[in-house]
């Protein structure tokens, strides 16, 4: 075989390989999520906990919401269970002390958020939902002359404010 034809090869099956192994984690954090029927909604992320700056013998507020058992506490401490976090944001925003809790976690689309402060969680959380209602409205009313059909000129304004979302 020529260089070149060892060479991707051996690529080939690095790729099989990495792409194996990505499978392999995709299904066991279905198998580990299943029981608690939350579903995920971020392809990949990170959860990190400031053990400095954690308040943990005072509240466990995060250990109390995470919806999939992520978090638990234990030599006073909080600790994490990678494998079953699914990024939602949950414990960011019940935590008291700001910039303890820090996640990354990215979409189907390859958009990335970080966070760790409450008010960044309601944030995206509005920016989130006003997309989805945008992408409902558009499905039911692809151009303005369908919407203005059905409701008139009185609300093209709405429908605009709309669209430049
Ligand atoms: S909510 Fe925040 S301060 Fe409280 S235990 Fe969890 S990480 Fe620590
Ligand atoms: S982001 Fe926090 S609350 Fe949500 S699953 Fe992960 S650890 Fe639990």
């Amino acid at each position: 075989m020529s260089e070149k034809g060892e060479k991707s090869s051996s690529l080939d099956i690095f790729q099989l390989l990495e792409e194996t192994t990505e499978k392999e984690k995709k299904k066991q954090r279905e198998e580990l999520l299943a029981p608690s029927g939350v579903s995920e909604f971020f392809v990949d992320g990170s959860i990190t906990i400031d053990k400095r700056t954690c308040q943990g013998i005072e509240c466990k507020l995060c250990v109390e919401v995470c919806p999939t058992n992520a978090l638990f506490w234990r030599a006073g401490e909080v600790g994490i269970t990678e494998e079953l976090c699914v990024y939602c944001g949950a414990c960011v925003l019940s935590c008291i002390v700001e910039d303890c809790i820090k996640i990354v976690r990215k979409r189907e689309t390859g958009e990335v958020e970080s966070f760790s402060k409450p008010r960044q969680v309601v944030v995206l959380q509005h920016r989130t939902n006003a997309r989805k209602r945008l992408e409902r409205i558009q499905n039911i009313f692809p151009k303005l002359e369908n919407y203005l059909k059905r409701y008139g000129k009185s609300w093209s304004c709405v429908y605009a404010t709309k669209t430049e979302l």
